[in-house]
């Protein structure tokens, strides 16, 4: 095993690998910049290395000052955690180009699921099932034209390089179609400095499902079952829960089967999600993406497993620590977002916590770098907190949710947790009989 990892990330997430590597006995390097000081991530590592100024751009994306803070600590291995650098082929080709172990899949796993068009032709080849659209790129509007009038409206115009919901634009009828090709590929260009575009059928009422994967890079993997993440806000996830609602144990053996023999075929290495539609009946892949998803610990309550620990395994090169056949599902869990935003325009809300207690008892789990007196940067994601909770059934892990998010106090700031608390008391949430588009409808309606 490594003796000591370099984590690349803030934040909860860093948390979350500085308290894998303690268990593991390995030793943590954190790397912070300037206005993160005195942050958790800082105070919790065994040894931390400033890395620049307060900008995204200038701290946690600067590769070389990354490379040298793990070069500086002697760190074998980098963790990368999800966003900032965590799908950038190239910075997992200059990690391993100096000698560095980054944990998780290769470069070229990270391009090939990057380019969404890519993705979604590897996909398709190894079996797995996907949205009816485009072969590949779109370059014209009269191409557009043309197989939107084939494949018949709404049809949605999606950028090849999108993520966090950019890049993508919707068109309801012919009319639309103009702008939403030509927004689409200018906001691509502005966001990825690449405006390739294709397009898929729009679905109307599909949920949003992803499957976890996990491969030892050796033609072995294994799914660990699904994530229903249907309640979204501007394509953004806001409540996840495993198992889906909707998902027979039937059908996650399929399509975790064909997920898990798709990462097997190609020596997937590490943790992966397959990301899905789900309408009707039908599992229609949207995207892959290569690291550890905010999401994670869901999977990791319901399946009993601990994802970072078996990252660090992988990537040290030991075999997974479980087979298929040992994984089993035992409850259900839930997973709230919890942003520093104020409601009802989620306007983020950085500023000093005054004070912070977080809930606990049974089945809770609280993944959040908060205490009291901390003042949240204005430079970073809006994320503060995910709580989750487990629970012997849905039921029982909602009436959890309930009680847990009566006991979150963070004061000082203003969050989104009155959200949680609202949507506690809808049927739609209750009974689990909702769609993506369900959350946006039901904040229009209830916000103004
Ligand atoms: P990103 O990488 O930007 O997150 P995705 O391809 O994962 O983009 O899509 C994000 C969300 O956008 C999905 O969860 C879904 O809500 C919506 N979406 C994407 N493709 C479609 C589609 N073909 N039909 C309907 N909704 C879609």
């Amino acid at each position: 095993m490594f003796s000591k990892v370099l984590i690349a990330n803030r934040g909860e997430i860093a948390l979350r690998i500085i308290r894998a590597c303690k268990e593991m006995g390995v030793a943590s390097v954190a790397i912070h910049s300037t206005a993160d000081a005195d942050a958790m991530h800082v105070r919790m590592a065994d040894e931390s290395v400033c890395i620049g100024p307060p900008p995204g751009s200038q701290s946690y994306l600067n590769m070389p000052a990354v490379i040298a803070a793990a070069e500086i600590t002697g760190a074998e291995a980098i963790h990368p955690g999800y966003g900032f650098l965590s799908e950038n082929a190239s910075f997992v080709q200059i990690v391993e180009d100096h000698g560095i172990k980054f944990i998780g899949p290769t470069a070229e796993h990270i391009n090939l699921m990057g380019d969404k068009i890519t993705a979604k032709t590897t996909m398709k080849n190894l079996g797995v099932p996907c949205v009816p659209g485009s072969d590949g790129g779109v370059p014209t509007l009269a191409d557009a034209h043309r197989i939107a009038d084939e494949m018949g409206y709404p049809v949605i115009v999606k950028a090849t390089a999108g993520g966090g919901g950019r890049g993508m634009k919707l068109a309801k009828t012919k009319k639309e179609l103009d702008y939403a090709f030509q927004g689409a590929r200018s906001e691509a260009k502005a966001a990825f400095g690449n405006d390739e575009v294709y397009i898929e059928k729009y679905l109307t009422t599909p949920r949003h499902i992803e499957i976890q994967v996990f491969g030892d890079g050796k033609g072995r993997a294994v799914h660990l079952g699904e994530r229903d993440c249907s309640l979204q806000r501007r394509h953004q996830k806001v409540l996840e829960e495993a198992p889906g609602p909707s998902i027979t144990p039937e059908m996650r053996a399929e399509i975790g089967k064909t997920c898990a023999d798709a990462v097997a075929a190609i020596n997937y290495a590490g943790a992966g999600t397959i990301e899905f539609l789900y309408e009707n009946g039908g599992f229609y892949f949207i995207e892959m993406n290569t690291r550890l998803q905010v999401e994670h610990p869901v999977t990791e309550a319901i399946f009993g497993v601990d994802l970072v620990r078996e990252q660090l395994r992988v990537a040290a090169g030991y075999d997974m620590s479980f087979r298929q056949e040992d994984l089993t599902i035992r409850g259900h869990a839930i997973e709230v977002r919890i942003n520093a935003e104020k409601l009802p325009n989620f306007t983020p809300c950085p500023g000093r916590i005054t004070q912070y207690h977080a809930p606990g008892g049974l089945g809770v789990r609280m993944d959040s770098a908060l205490y009291d007196g901390y003042s949240i940067p204005p430079y970073y994601d809006s994320l503060i907190a995910k709580l989750i909770v487990h629970g012997p059934d849905r039921a029982a892990a909602l009436a959890r949710l309930k009680r847990a998010l009566g006991e979150l106090i963070v004061d000082g700031v203003d969050t989104t947790t009155p959200l949680f608390h609202a949507l506690l008391e809808e049927d739609a949430v209750l009974s689990g009989k909702y769609n993506i588009h369900w959350l946006e409808k039901w904040l229009a309606e209830n916000t103004g």
